[in-house]
């Protein structure tokens, strides 16, 4: 390593605060500080290259590492005009909406933010101002699911079913009432037929100990990304949308990371029939290449801010400054293109099918594996100490795992993240150009270091 990387790694060591890490195994080992990346390829300052079946770690980089196709589509435009405030509009964040759009039937307007957490904030102040507008304020409380994760914010860590991301961050917001989950795995009700129905069931429940005139939405992950990769059971989805509509309760679903065909549909709500009235997306809407989030809503929705005479107050009291710069839509923009052009969407199915069966056989081969779950390219690979029982790994058996496979040149997960987040799954969510090659390499991989634990 030369003088000017091991100053990096030292620079790093002793000034930057990483995000979810125990710095004290820092002291003991380098950090690692990543410097260059190709397609679905990384570098860090040590000089070792890896696959990347993490698309930068937190599952956001979908179209892979050096496109200049969008840097200079960012460049370009913030040459022309940087930003201007998003009480306006700007050339970019139009034709991105338009674009969007077509992608999205049924909806209808994009409100812009800069990140997941805030997106999802927004969409609560909309469902809390349309209770006061139209229901005097009752029905303001917000539904989420056991192990769905919205956001780091109070607000979105108030909507968070992960125990472990709550912990010391307490007293929470008001009105966010948790509804159980649905992996099948885990299933609260033992080895039944209508799993799906019977946990769709359990939203029922919940609305009706709340009082359906309090309950105004509900948000979902169309398919649990961190709190352990949970495709939804057979039959939930329909259930669900029944009970909604019956209680007239909105239906918010949280695309963030399974948004911009990450799962082999552009929306993960595309797969389930799922009629949203809102949909918050981030992460993937520029592979990262800019900062930015958006909340769709449906006309319906736009239309309870637009005053009719009698209510002058209606409009939307929220704005975010850097929902004005342009450099997030524009980037939006040739990420969009990308994944159109290079058929990314088909892509992500086939090689996702195809990994996902790879993954299956591992699980028949390793007494670890006692799941193994997901669609496209979000997959999941539950770890237990034992079939039977489903009892789950220790964390540090899954660091230990993700470990191992970054020494043979494979990233699924940071070594010094808690995988109690994860709920013990390793997740893969490689780059969206994942040829079947590079699939191999993965299970191969997860494979080798499998039969080396013995495990
Ligand atoms: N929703 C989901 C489903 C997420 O996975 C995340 C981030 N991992 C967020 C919201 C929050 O997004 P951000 O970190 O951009 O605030």
């Amino acid at each position: 390593m030369d003088s000017q990387m091991r100053q990096l790694i030292e620079k790093d060591r002793n000034h930057v605060w990483h995000h979810l890490s125990q710095h004290s195994g820092l002291k003991k080992q380098d950090p690692m500080v990543m410097v260059e990346g190709k397609g679905t390829r990384i570098t860090d300052a040590k000089g070792n290259n890896y696959l990347d079946a993490s698309s930068g770690g937190v599952w956001c980089v979908n179209v892979g590492y050096g496109r200049t196709e969008i840097a200079d589509a960012v460049r370009d435009q913030l040459v022309k005009l940087n930003f201007f405030g998003s009480t306006t509009g700007t050339e970019p964040a139009a034709e991105f909406a338009e674009k969007l759009l077509e992608k999205m039937p049924g909806m209808s307007r994009v409100y812009y933010a800069s990140s997941g957490s805030e997106a999802n904030e927004k969409a609560f102040k909309i469902v809390r101002q349309i209770s006061q507008l139209k229901y005097g304020g009752k029905k303001n409380k917000i539904l989420y699911r056991e192990r769905d994760y919205h956001g780091t914010t109070i607000g979105a860590l108030s909507a968070t079913g992960q125990e472990e991301r709550r912990l010391h961050y307490g007293p929470f917001a008001p009105g966010f009432v948790e509804f159980p989950h649905c992996c099948e795995y885990r299933s609260q009700f033992g080895d039944v037929k209508d799993y799906g129905i019977l946990a769709a069931k359990e939203l029922e429940k919940v609305i009706l100990r709340e009082g359906p005139e309090t309950v105004g939405a509900v948000i979902f992950e169309p398919i649990t990304a961190g709190g352990g990769v949970i495709t939804p059971p057979e039959g939930y989805w329909p259930a669900v949308m029944e009970i909604c509509k019956k209680y007239n309760v909105l239906v918010h679903i949280d695309e963030v990371v399974c948004g911009m065909s990450r799962t082999g549909k552009w929306f993960g709500y595309q797969h389930y029939g799922i009629k949203p009235d809102i949909v918050t997306l981030a992460k993937g809407v520029a592979s990262s290449y800019a900062p930015i989030s958006c909340v769709v809503t449906t006309e319906a929705i736009f239309n309870e801010f637009l005053a009719d005479g009698s209510d002058r107050e209606a409009y939307f009291r929220d704005i975010s400054t850097y929902a004005g710069c342009t450099s997030g839509p524009a980037a939006a923009l040739a990420n969009l293109k990308i994944l159109e052009r290079e058929n990314l969407v088909e892509n992500t199915a086939v090689v996702g099918e195809y990994l996902l069966n790879k993954l299956k056989d591992l699980a028949t081969k390793h007494s670890i594996i006692g799941d193994v779950r997901g669609k496209g390219l979000l997959l999941g690979i539950e770890l237990v100490t034992d079939k039977q029982t489903k009892a789950p790994v220790d964390e540090q058996v899954a660091i230990k795992i993700a470990g191992m496979c970054m020494q043979k040149g494979l990233i699924i997960g940071r070594t010094n993240r808690s995988f109690k987040f994860l709920n013990n799954t390793l997740c893969l969510c490689p780059i969206l150009t994942l040829t079947h090659e590079e699939a191999d390499f993965i299970a191969d991989t997860i494979d080798q270091v499998l039969t080396e634990l013995n495990a």
